[in-house]
């Protein structure tokens, strides 16, 4: 039987991208990273040290496969939305409602986990609150452990999936907020908006190996792994970048 040339364009059509996959070595794909904007980034310790309050097991999985598949979709997108090519965050979240449901979803999810990550040390090195941040602690809240009292039920009644923020808003001031999915309030959608200087995941995914049904346990063993360093930088940078 001889096939038209027709028919042997669409086998050679169909067969190459199997073909392709299948030998990719590592220069291909060295040579593919021009096109993939975003990036993982690397967890800044161990996937032990955050134990007991993160399991290993979870903290692997929520960092590769979570976070990482976000990263691959948000590159994926890349192709067809001419936003994501040069790898912008902050604009594009301040502009999420005109932009395609997988930038919010994608994007969001990046935004979200890379400051996770870094909100969060080992026990006993994640340092104190600052004075600065302690006083705006105290006049928003009355006090640290009323500001940890209403993050904690935030997170804890967050309906389904979603994360529980500390924020500045744009009045200097500090707030809690939550937000559902992978939204966060730098997003035009978002309830409350305002800059996050420390957020908590509540997605199952972030807890039930260990901690099963129970979010309340998983928030509350989580305060002892705060990066209260991190918190404090993001606190200084919130309320510089609105100064006159
Ligand atoms: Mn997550």
């Amino acid at each position: 039987m001889r096939l038209a040339p027709l028919a042997i364009a669409l086998l050679l059509a169909t067969a190459t991208p199997a073909f392709a996959q299948s030998t990719a070595t590592p220069a291909a794909a060295a040579s593919s990273a021009a096109q993939a904007p975003y990036a993982l980034p690397s967890l800044p310790y161990a996937v032990e040290a955050l134990q007991p309050a993160i399991d290993a097991e979870t903290m692997t999985l929520h960092h590769q496969r979570h976070h990482g598949a976000a990263v691959k979709a948000l590159n994926d997108l890349s192709a067809t939305v001419p936003a994501l090519r040069d790898g912008a965050i902050e604009p594009l979240l301040a502009t999420v409602s005109t932009q395609p449901a997988g930038v919010r979803n994608n994007l969001g999810s990046h935004y979200n986990h890379s400051l996770f990550w870094t909100v969060m040390a080992p026990a006993g090195q994640g340092g104190e609150p600052s004075a600065e941040l302690a006083a705006a602690i105290t006049q928003g809240f009355g006090s640290m452990d009323a500001m940890k009292q209403q993050f904690s039920q935030a997170a804890a009644t967050r309906f389904g999936s979603g994360w529980a923020w500390l924020i500045v808003k744009a009045d200097g001031t500090l707030a809690i907020t939550s937000t559902p999915n992978q939204d966060n309030p730098l997003m035009d959608v978002a309830e409350l908006r305002g800059t996050p200087v420390l957020g908590l995941d509540v997605w199952e995914h972030a807890y039930y190996l260990k901690y099963r049904n129970v979010r309340g346990d998983y928030i509350a063993a989580w305060w002892d792994v705060v990066n209260w360093n991190e918190v404090n930088r993001r606190y200084a940078a919130a309320t510089a970048a609105r100064s006159p």
